[in-house]
């Protein structure tokens, strides 16, 4: 099957041609562990997922790294200044920087599990990898990119590298035009940025390390160009990250590579677009505000419903998250998984039907591998459940291929609900679970929803199955 995706290098859905046949190397920005995770980088998470489904569905071999950075991203990505978050991170919270690494990374990693993210093949940690970013530098030195700054560290002398700020069609002046920060002005051109950072010589850092320049840091940068090609190679297919990331940290990073790499050093460039709220501000962890997997879980929301509101837009497009689109979302979700149980609690399932299979294979992973529209394969689930004539099994079957390309747990979720003990209701449960039955027989489907939503309002869901009507508990 052919795969689309949006590059955006070129401004165009492309299709994707890997560097080797049957395989696809992708490098995903991971997170910066000084604070919890929000919801709005899991949606980038949640999207990286898809991806690599969408490929492994399509017969290739996926390798994915992701890193963990945990030094060196400072406050200002633009400026090359202010604290280093991780330092900060551990000033507020009592603990020493190497501690909150720890602490976030595991916090990070059950959220990330928990939003059913299949586990990137290689996680490296930018302090595992100082001497490739180091390497790095001495590298970029050696080719004449970079010039000292004294008492401030190495930087990148961006009006060297002449395709600087391709990624986003910006000329090297034009990229900062509008970003009301300061800058050093020791610097040679505004986009110059440090490759390499010195300790402040009146505090002592937590994170340092020697260098052939002195005792310091990484720049934030370094450590995606150091360690993507050590992991991947020196051209790999797929950089992904959140649309933030294009106009300066994957600008940078392409000016540090190719010069070393050759150009051109990532075949395609995928940026998910941000989790908004209401207002259409960007969810952000600088400004300690912010909603993190634990407070959809605390009231009561499967994190599946998360994914499958994340599944029912589409990455080019910003969502804006509440708490309405999460009911709505959570409805939907519940619904399939109940007709899920149902299907499954069919007694006379009959034989998989191969053709029916096929076919219904190819409208579910079309829509996901023409631009991940994940959207469009969800109204294909559906049009599947209505579908009265194919059976059982063969809905079965493609049941787990949903949950293998989505990730959404369906089956899973239905056996659970299937498992579920048959409750003594209420008697006015039983009473509307009655009526319903009732209705159904007189053939009066509105009815009949209409029950079923009062049944479902007040704590209970009722499953039907060939040996009659299962009254559970709301899961
Ligand atoms: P960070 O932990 O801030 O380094 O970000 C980790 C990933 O989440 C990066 O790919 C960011 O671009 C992405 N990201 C940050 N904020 C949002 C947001 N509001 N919505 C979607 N992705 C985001
Ligand atoms: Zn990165």
């Amino acid at each position: 099957m052919t795969i689309r995706l949006f590059n955006t290098m070129t401004r165009k859905i492309e299709e994707f041609k890997p560097l080797t046949p049957g395989k696809m190397g992708f490098y995903s920005c991971g997170p910066t562990v000084y604070h919890y995770a929000h919801i709005g980088n899991l949606r980038t998470m949640i999207h990286n997922d898809i991806l690599k489904r969408m490929f492994v569905e399509n017969g290739y071999a996926v390798h994915h790294v992701m890193n963990i950075t945990d030094v060196g991203h400072l406050t200002s990505d633009d400026a090359d200044s202010g604290d280093d978050k991780m330092e900060r991170g551990a000033a507020r919270d009592h603990k020493s920087v190497w501690e909150i690494a720890k602490f976030y990374t595991d916090e990070f990693l059950r959220d990330f599990d928990d939003l059913n993210n299949i586990r990137p093949t290689d996680m490296p940690r930018a302090t595992d990898y100082i001497a490739e970013q180091i390497d790095l530098v001495k590298k970029l030195q050696d080719l004449g990119y970079t010039y000292e700054i004294p008492g401030d560290g190495i930087y990148y002398d961006t009006s060297k590298f002449a395709a600087y700020g391709a990624l986003t069609g910006g000329s090297v002046a034009g990229n900062r035009a509008g970003a009301r920060v300061e800058y050093n002005n020791e610097k040679h051109n505004p986009t110059d940025f440090a490759l390499w950072k010195f300790s402040p010589t009146d505090q002592k850092r937590q994170m340092e390390w020697d260098s052939p320049w002195g005792i310091g840091f990484p720049g934030w940068h370094a450590e995606c160009s150091a360690m993507s090609m050590k992991l991947l190679g020196n051209h790999f297919d797929i950089h992904t990250g959140g649309e933030d990331l294009s106009r300066i940290h994957h600008t940078n990073e392409i000016a540090q590579s190719e010069p070393i790499t050759g150009a051109p050093w990532v075949s395609y460039w995928v940026h998910f677009s941000f989790l908004v709220d209401k207002s259409g501000e960007k969810m952000s962890k600088s400004n300690g505000e912010f909603l993190g997997l634990d407070v959809i879980r605390k009231r009561g929301y499967d994190t599946m419903v998360y994914r499958y509101l994340i599944l029912l837009g589409h990455y080019q497009t910003q969502l804006a998250f509440s708490w309405d689109a999460m009911d709505a979302a959570a409805n939907g979700y519940k619904n399939i998984v109940r007709r899920v149980a149902e299907i499954l609690a069919d007694t006379d399932p009959g034989a998989l039907v191969e053709s029916t299979f096929n076919e219904w294979h190819d409208r579910i992973l079309n829509p996901v591998s023409d631009n991940m529209k994940t959207a469009e394969s969800l109204v294909q689930v559906q049009e599947l459940l209505r579908d009265k004539s194919i059976n059982a099994s063969t809905k079965i079957a493609l049941f787990e291929f949903i949950d293998r390309l989505l990730g959404l747990q369906f089956i899973d979720r239905a056996k659970k609900l299937n498992d579920t003990e048959s409750e003594t209701a209420p008697a006015e449960i039983i009473a509307m679970a009655d009526a319903r039955a009732a209705a159904k027989s007189a053939r009066d489907w509105a009815r009949a929803d209409e029950l079923r939503a009062q049944i479902d309002a007040a704590g209970w869901t009722v499953i039907d199955t060939r040996d009659g009507t299962k009254i559970v508990k709301k899961v």
